[in-house]
C-alpha cells in the first residue's frame, strides 16, 4: 500500500467506485458518509419486514459496470445475479390502452403496430435508427470524456456526428424533436418521458437527450436482492482492499494549506489528514460553502437550475386489477402541465406520471400474496424552501393512488404498509439541493457541458457523482467516479511540478 491516504466524502455509487479503483491501486482509502450503510440514493427501506429498493430500479449500461469491475480484477456476473428483463417498460394511459416495450425491439415494433398504426411502427422503426446513431455518436466523445467541451465534442464526432447531430435541427428540445418522428401524441409522451431520468422537462431538454431510450433499449436488467445488493457488493469489494468507510459521520469541511487540500474535518471535530479528497456530494453544497470558504471555488460559481425531486412511497401491499409488469408507468393526459407546475410554479403537479416499480414481478412467476412496490412521482426540489404540510402530503398521496385506481390497479396498504419520502426529506438527506436527485436540470444545449469535471478546480480536490459529468443516474455516476479516480491517478503519476493555475486555469479561494 502506498503512503499516500485518499478520503472519500460520500458512500453513493460514484464516492464506491472511486474507493474500491484508488484502494486496488494501492492507496489508502477512507470513506466518510453520514448514513449508517453505503449506496446515498441507492437504499432499502424496510416495510412491514420487506426490504424494498426505494431509490433508483432500472437497471442499464451493464457494460459501465463490467469495465469497473473488470478495472479491480472481478467479473459483475461471479459478484452480482444480473438478469434482463424481457420487457423494458408496460405504459398505460387514461383512455385503457397499453403498450410493452421489449428487450426485443422486432416485439415493441409488433407491439406498436398494433397499438398504433403500421406507420408509426415504421417511424418507431426509423427512430430506432437515429437514437443508435446519436448514442453511438455521443458515447465516446461526451459519455467517456473526460472534460468534454462544445469545442473537443465537435472536433472528436467528426464530420459524420456532426452530420448525426445537424440533423436534429437546430438546437430543438426532446419534444419539438419527438413531435417531427411520431404521429400518436402517446408515444411522443413515451420517448418524451426519457429527458425525467437526467431530472429534467422535454419542453426544455435538448434533443440529443433522446439517447437515453437508447440506453433502455440495449437491455435493462434486475438485480438479485435489489439494487442495493449492487452497492453492498461494491463496499465488500472496497473492505477487501483496505478501504476504511467511517459511517454516520458528516464531513463538515475540506481543509487547505496553501492553495491545495490537505484532508477533511468531520462534523465529530475529527481531523483526517489525507493527500487527496473525493467529493461525492452534489457540487451545489461545495458552491454553497457548505464545505468551507476553500472549497467554494472548487467550481464556478453560478448556480445551475435544479432537476426533478420526487414524492415516493414504498409499498408492501397486495395490489388487484391491473396486471403489472416490473416496471410501469402510467400517463396522465396533460402531461405538458406537469413540467409547468414542477418547473414553472414550483408545486406538484396536478396530474402526475405515476411510476410503479413492481419488485417481485419481471422474471418469474408473479406473487400470490403482498408484494414490494416503489411508487414515484416527480415534484419539485423545494425541500429548503417550502414545508409542506401533512394535508398536503397526504392529499398527494390519496391523489397518486386513487389515480392508480382510475387504472384499475388497487393498491390494497393501510399506513403501515407503506413509507413516503418527499422532497423534504431528499433535502435533508442531501444537502444544497432542495431534494434535487439528478443534479442539475439538462436543460439548453449548453447544460450538459455546464456540469463540473471529475478534477476540480482545486488542486487536491476531485468531484464524482450525479452531479457531476457526465450526470445523474447510476452508471453515469458510476463513470463520474471511474474518471475521478482516473485523474487522481493521472496527477498522482504526473512528474511535472504542480503549478494550480496554469493546470486548471481555475480561481481558488484561499
Ligand atoms: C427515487 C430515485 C429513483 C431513481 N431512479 C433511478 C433509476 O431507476 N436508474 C438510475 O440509473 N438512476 C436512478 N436514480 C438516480 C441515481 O440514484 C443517482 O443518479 C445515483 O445513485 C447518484 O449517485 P451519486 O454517486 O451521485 O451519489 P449519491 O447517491 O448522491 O450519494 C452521495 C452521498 O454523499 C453523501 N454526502 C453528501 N455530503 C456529504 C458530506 N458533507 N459528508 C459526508 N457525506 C456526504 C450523502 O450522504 C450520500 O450518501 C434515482 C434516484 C432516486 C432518488
Amino acid at each position: 500500500m502506498s503512503d499516500e491516504h485518499v478520503v472519500v466524502v460520500g458512500a453513493g455509487m460514484a464516492g464506491l467506485v472511486s474507493a474500491l479503483q484508488l484502494a486496488h491501486r494501492g492507496m489508502k482509502v477512507t470513506v466518510v458518509d453520514p448514513a449508517d450503510q453505503p449506496g446515498g440514493k441507492i437504499r432499502q427501506l424496510m416495510v412491514q419486514g420487506a426490504a424494498i429498493d426505494s431509490g433508483p430500479t432500472v437497471f442499464t449500461m451493464r457494460w459501465v459496470f463490467e469495465q469497473i469491475y473488470a478495472a479491480v480484477g472481478e467479473r459483475l456476473g461471479d459478484q452480482v445475479q444480473l438478469e434482463q428483463l424481457p420487457i423494458i417498460g408496460r405504459h398505460a394511459w387514461t383512455d385503457g390502452s397499453t403498450l410493452d416495450l421489449f428487450a426485443d425491439p422486432e416485439q415493441s415494433r409488433e407491439a406498436i403496430r398494433a397499438f398504433s398504426s403500421p406507420q408509426e411502427a415504421d417511424r418507431f422503426d426509423k427512430f430506432c435508427q437515429l437514437i443508435r446513431k446519436v448514442y453511438d455518436t455521443l458515447e465516446g466523445p461526451y459519455i467517456r470524456a473526460a472534460s468534454p467541451t462544445p469545442l473537443s465534442l465537435t472536433k472528436d464526432i467528426g464530420w459524420q456526428g456532426l452530420g448525426v447531430l445537424g440533423g436534429l435541427g437546430a438546437m430543438p428540445t426532446l419534444w419539438q424533436s419527438l413531435r417531427h418522428q411520431f404521429s400518436d401524441p402517446r408515444l411522443i409522451q413515451l420517448f418524451g418521458r426519457y429527458a425525467t431520468y437526467c431530472g429534467s422537462s422535454p419542453w426544455a431538454a435538448p434533443a440529443t437527450l433522446m439517447l437515453i431510450a437508447q440506453v433502455e433499449l440495449d437491455g435493462v436488467w434486475s438485480v438479485r436482492g435489489g439494487i442495493h445488493a449492487l452497492v453492498k457488493n461494491l463496499e465488500k469489494l472496497a473492505l477487501q482492499r483496505g478501504v476504511t468507510f467511517k459511517y454516520k459521520n458528516w464531513c463538515q469541511r475540506i481543509n487547505t494549506s496553501q492553495g491545495r487540500v490537505i484532508g477533511v474535518t468531520l462534523q465529530s471535530g475529527e481531523v483526517l489528514n489525507a493527500d487527496k479528497v473525493v467529493f461525492n456530494g452534489d457540487a451545489q453544497a461545495l458552491r454553497d460553502g457548505l464545505l468551507g470558504p476553500q472549497a467554494q471555488g472548487a467550481v464556478s460559481a453560478k448556480s445551475p437550475p435544479r432537476s426533478l425531486s420526487a414524492m415516493t412511497w414504498s409499498v408492501h401491499a397486495r395490489t388487484s386489477g391491473f396486471a403489472l409488469d416490473r416496471h410501469n408507468i402510467f400517463f396522465q393526459n396533460n402531461y405538458a402541465r406537469e413540467f409547468e407546475d414542477i418547473f414553472g410554479q414550483q408545486r406538484l403537479p396536478q396530474q402526475p406520471t405515476v411510476y410503479v416499480c413492481a419488485q417481485d414481478r419481471g422474471t418469474d412467476t408473479p406473487p400470490t400474496d403482498k408484494e414490494r412496490l416503489l411508487c414515484l412521482i416527480n415534484a419539485p426540489a423545494v425541500g429548503d424552501s417550502q414545508a409542506w404540510t401533512q394535508e398536503t402530503i397526504q392529499a398527494c398521496q390519496t391523489q397518486t393512488f386513487s389515480m392508480l385506481q382510475s387504472f384499475g390497479l388497487s393498491v390494497h396498504a393501510g399506513s403501515q404498509d407503506l413509507i413516503c419520502t418527499t422532497p423534504q426529506d431528499f433535502a435533508q438527506r442531501f444537502p444544497a439541493t432542495g431534494g434535487a436527485l439528478y443534479g442539475q436540470a439538462t436543460h439548453g444545449w449548453m447544460a450538459a457541458f455546464a456540469r463540473p469535471y471529475g478534477r476540480s478546480q482545486l488542486p487536491g480536490l476531485y468531484l464524482a457523482g450525479g452531479s457531476i459529468h457526465p450526470g445523474p443516474g447510476m452508471p453515469m455516476a458510476a463513470l463520474s467516479g471511474r474518471m475521478a479516480a482516473e485523474a487522481l491517478v493521472a496527477d498522482r503519476n504526473s512528474t511535472k511540478r504542480f503549478h494550480p493555475a496554469a493546470t486548471f486555469g481555475g480561481t481558488l479561494t484561499q
